[in-house]
């Protein structure tokens, strides 16, 4: 159990699941040591009683993003050419922590990778491939050479928990992704879009649950204040 005079927010944050070494980006670590919260590593393991003892020990989850996509079968669909890499152990294990997480009635914020995890997990679907699926879209969703900076606008949509917790109806934010969210899944709604309608943020009041598509932990630097409050808030609920 957590102790009782517990300070900081203690939230995990799973490892990348590379094939040697157990290692997350300092980006999500530092955005969430700077708004005083304590991020916990969690390694990669199937053993059931560590995960719901790590889950215990902690406030929140932090799912982060990476170069791995979601296996297509777990939302009923064979890969597309396009897809990237795959990794079956590396869904598994998130999907576990998260389950977990959500069973404890704990806040979730998925990042990235992190949102299409939390949509395919509870019941939604993905583009496999924006660039050739909707290819008349005009947006270029696909910028890793300014990973540091916004590179197309969001709408946040008044009502959302999301514009409650940024306080802006729009924002500029990066943009690293080839996939997205396709069918929200059920008790999830659209947070946030871009022009083109590709879908940016979802959430669920009832999991406590909110996902980004774009990368909050690299924008909540220097004198940033609205996405340094993103991460403040998603796990205050
Ligand atoms: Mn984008």
């Amino acid at each position: 159990m957590k102790p009782a005079d517990s300070q900081r927010l203690c939230i995990l944050v799973p490892d990348s699941c590379g094939p040697d070494v157990t290692s997350i980006g300092r980006n999500y670590t530092n955005a969430l040591l700077r708004v005083g919260y304590l991020p916990l590593v969690v390694p990669l393991t199937d053993d059931a009683e560590a995960i719901r003892q790590a889950v215990m020990l902690a406030d929140g989850l932090l799912l982060p993003g990476g170069e791995d996509d979601v296996a297509p079968a777990l939302y009923g669909e064979s890969p597309v050419p396009e897809i990237g890499p795959v990794n079956e152990v590396r869904d598994r294990f998130e999907r576990a922590l998260l389950a977990e997480m959500v069973r404890q009635h704990n806040p979730v914020l998925g990042i990235c990778r992190g949102i299409q995890v939390i949509n395919v997990f509870f019941g939604g679907t993905l583009w496999q491939d924006l660039p050739t699926q909707l290819p008349h879209y005009d947006i270029e969703h696909q910028r890793p050479d300014q990973k540091w900076s916004g590179v197309h606008d969001i709408q946040i949509l008044p009502q959302s928990h999301l514009h409650a917790l940024l306080g802006v109806d729009t924002a500029s934010v990066n943009s690293t992704h080839h996939q997205a969210v396709r069918e929200v899944a059920p008790d999830f709604q659209v947070a946030a879009r871009s022009a083109d309608g590709v879908i940016e943020a979802i959430e669920s009041p009832l999991h406590a649950v909110l996902g980004v598509q774009f990368h909050p932990e690299r924008l909540a630097t220097g004198d940033d204040i609205i996405f340094t409050n993103l991460f403040r808030q998603a796990f205050q609920r």
